[in-house]
């Protein structure tokens, strides 16, 4: 017999009890919302269950004292002008049926990867990235376009294909570890789940997704995303139910027989796709218990400071779009092991330096700072510890911020004195608001790129499937659910 969760009402007062789906979606984060999307337009009847009050998953928003934030969202990856054929946006949008224009978006001005000893701006003209290394590093360019041509014929979305070492394949087209480390630094921490190293699929997919491509954000951040892929969900029936988790699926060996709710209500369907994360999804199944999946746990988390100040970023000479920094020659990417932060490299976002139209801007400067965070530490804190570690690692990632930004040749004390409010995030906020264990960004370090599971009739799609990132995870979605949901007989 199912156990309804404590103090949840009966389930005779859910008006969903008792109901059948084509197809239950857990989750209402992008690769959610582009599932539903795809199974309204083939005309199935889905109900994507989301636990909490928003949807956006990983990339949401909030409002504080009247002022809005966005959880995620430096930029939309993979920005391709209107009318680009064959790119990974323009497919994405085509299977969604949603038009380019409702994402509004507007291209970065500029960004750079900034080390002690070198630095490359890019923009979203390739030629201009190449030209900078062509610059930079005189002796490795010709190496340096051997791997563009390598990267752009590569078939980096197989699913069957083995895990291959990126450091080692750069190996063989360049000797200096410098540009090594400088092209690590930017695709690691937009879409790596393992330390120190990636995947050379996923490295290819972020290496196009950043340089080949380019960067862009709407205006109004990620609400418009949003918007877009619900008002699409919406209009072509399909039911989202928010507040309202999945707590358990029932299982026999072979399918998923039911999903209880939180409400303690139950509902049944011919499939499930999951965006929960894999071992979560699992735990859902009570089928966690096993050595393979334990090591499969993410470990790669961050935290990220807001800050809104009272002028644009131009003003004070900050034009950079995105700034991915590093404090030395080598690239470290790991969980630090006994600070909660470490602040030794990282990504500083400066949300108003897009092109947006009309020379129309945000209201705010907006100052965001993304490091690496301790796996563990930050959930053992007791509350009182946890607000003064907030403020501790903020006033130091501030600090390591204004020594990269061009001078405004004012203290931070003074840097300060512009701010009109702040905010942080911390591992332990990614897992309040998504569920992913250890807040892990990026998931499990071991992707299930097929989306099966033991369950004949339970997928994996978003990000612990593999494609990461606002639009890998859309992708996924969509992939997945061709795969499993439209394409499959069964
Ligand atoms: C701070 C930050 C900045 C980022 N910046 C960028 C960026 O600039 N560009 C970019 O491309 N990507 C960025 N990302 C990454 C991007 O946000 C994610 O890769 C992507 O949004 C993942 O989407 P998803 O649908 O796979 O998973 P998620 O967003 O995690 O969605 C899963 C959803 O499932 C829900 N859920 C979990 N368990 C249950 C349950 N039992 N019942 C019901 N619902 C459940 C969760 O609440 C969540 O809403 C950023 C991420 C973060 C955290």
């Amino acid at each position: 017999m199912t156990q309804i969760p404590e103090n949840k009402v009966s389930p005779r007062d859910s008006k969903l009890h008792g109901k059948h789906f084509d197809c239950v979606i857990i989750g209402a984060g992008m690769a959610g919302l582009a599932s539903g999307i795809r199974l309204g337009l083939a005309g199935k009847e889905s109900i994507i269950l989301e636990r909490h009050n928003a949807s956006g998953g990983l990339n949401s928003f909030y409002s504080i004292d009247g002022h809005k934030y966005d959880v995620g969202l430096h930029a939309l990856t993979n920005y391709v002008p209107k009318g680009t054929k064959g790119s990974p946006l323009t497919k994405l949008l085509r299977q969604l049926r949603i038009p380019y224009d409702a994402l509004e978006l507007s291209p970065q001005l500029q960004s750079k990867i900034h080390f002690p000893s070198c630095q490359l701006i890019f923009n979203n003209d390739f030629s201009y990235f190449e030209s900078q290394v062509a610059e930079q590093f005189p002796n490795e360019i010709d190496g340096f376009c051997r791997l563009v041509e390598t990267i752009k014929n590569y078939d980096a979305f197989s699913l069957n294909a083995p895990s291959t070492s990126t450091r080692e394949i750069l190996k063989q087209y360049f000797k200096n570890p410098l540009l090594e480390s400088m092209l690590l630094c930017p695709t690691m921490y937009y879409g790596s789940s393992t330390e120190n190293d990636m995947d050379f699929s996923q490295f290819v997919i972020m290496f196009r997704s950043l340089f080949l491509e380019g960067f862009a954000r709407p205006l109004n951040g990620v609400r418009t995303i949003i918007k877009a892929l619900q008002d699409k969900y919406r209009s072509l029936g399909g039911t989202r139910k928010m507040r309202c988790g999945v707590a358990k699926i029932i299982c026999d060996e072979q399918r998923a027989q039911k999903l209880l709710l939180d409400d303690g209500s139950e509902i049944t369907a011919n499939k499930i796709i999951s965006t929960a994360g894999y071992t979560e999804t699992l735990r859902l199944c009570n089928n966690d218990k096993n050595q393979e999946l334990e090591n499969n746990i993410g470990k790669l988390t961050f935290t990220e400071t807001i800050t809104l100040f009272k002028e644009q970023p131009k003003n004070l000479g900050w034009e950079d779009t995105i700034i991915f920094f590093n404090d030395s020659d080598h690239f470290r990417y790991e969980a630090p092991s006994s600070n909660l932060v470490d602040p030794q490299s990282g990504v500083i976002c400066l949300p108003n330096n897009y092109a947006y139209p009309n020379e129309e801007n945000l209201e705010y400067g907006i100052l965001r700072i993304t490091a690496l965070a301790h796996t563990h530490k930050w959930f053992t804190l007791d509350e009182t510890s946890y607000q003064e570690a907030k403020q501790h690692w903020y006033t130091i990632l501030q600090k390591t911020a204004l020594s990269i930004l061009p001078s405004l040749n004012e203290s931070q004390a003074e840097f300060a004195s512009r701010t009109i409010a702040k905010d942080m995030f911390t591992p332990r906020t990614v897992h309040k608001f998504t569920g992913h264990i250890n807040g892990a960004i990026y998931g499990c370090p071991n992707k299930i790129k097929d989306g099966r599971t033991h369950l004949d009739n339970l997928f994996i799609a978003g990000t612990d499937q593999g494609f990461l990132g606002i639009i890998g995870a859309m992708l996924s979605g969509i992939s997945m659910t061709n795969l499993h949901c439209l394409q499959s007989k069964e």
